[in-house]
């Protein structure tokens, strides 16, 4: 496969895990969605549901990886892709390390919380015996955009987003301009 038709391929299923992230957001969990990939197809499928099931550790990554064993019938990922619409936090990084995963495809970064080269880098951390290859930035500008949104509305006191309505994608230069989440209720 040349690199080309990987990047095509990393920007399809980062739109996957984009839907799964609209999921969190209609529920009024922080919008991060995450998909496993093993020889081309997906394996496991989560969003973040923090919030629902009342569990701090139920991130997007985590619920993925979970499924994704079980559909490999190993705690072995070592052949899959792991793509998350957000930089993992070092939990999610400490267990992607710990299941094996070749490689790690994030689309935001997160300078103070991220465990893939954002904040620190668990993923490729020398002492642990094993490290992920790290791909960042892909489809970025849309999946900063949901987390930008989600917050914003947060800050600005407006209800929970309801299942159905849908974040507007701003544009990350301006995200909160016209095109914003003010426009959303
Ligand atoms: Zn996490």
């Amino acid at each position: 496969m040349n690199f080309l038709e990987q990047a095509e391929l990393d920007q399809a299923f980062m739109g996957e895990a984009l839907r799964q992230a609209l999921r969190a957001y209609e529920q009024g969990e922080v919008p991060v969605g995450a998909v496993v990939v093993r020889e081309g197809r997906i394996i496991a499928r989560a969003f973040n549901q923090v919030e629902l099931l009342k569990d701090a550790t139920a991130h997007a990554e985590m619920l993925a990886l979970t499924m994704a064993e079980s559909a490999v019938g190993d705690w072995r990922l070592t052949d899959c892709t792991l793509y998350v619409t957000k930089e993992p936090c070092p939990m999610c990084a400490g267990a992607l390390v710990h299941c094996r995963l070749s490689r790690v495809v994030f689309g935001a970064s997160d300078s103070k919380g991220g465990a893939a080269g954002g904040a620190m880098n668990v993923l490729q951390f020398p002492t642990l015996n094993h490290r992920c290859e790290i791909t960042a930035g892909v489809r970025r500008e849309e999946c900063a955009g949901m987390l930008k949104t989600f917050f914003a509305e947060r800050r600005s006191g407006e209800a929970p987003p309801k299942p159905g309505r849908r974040p507007e994608f701003p544009d990350e230069d301006d995200p909160l301009s016209g095109e914003g989440a003010g426009r959303l209720s």
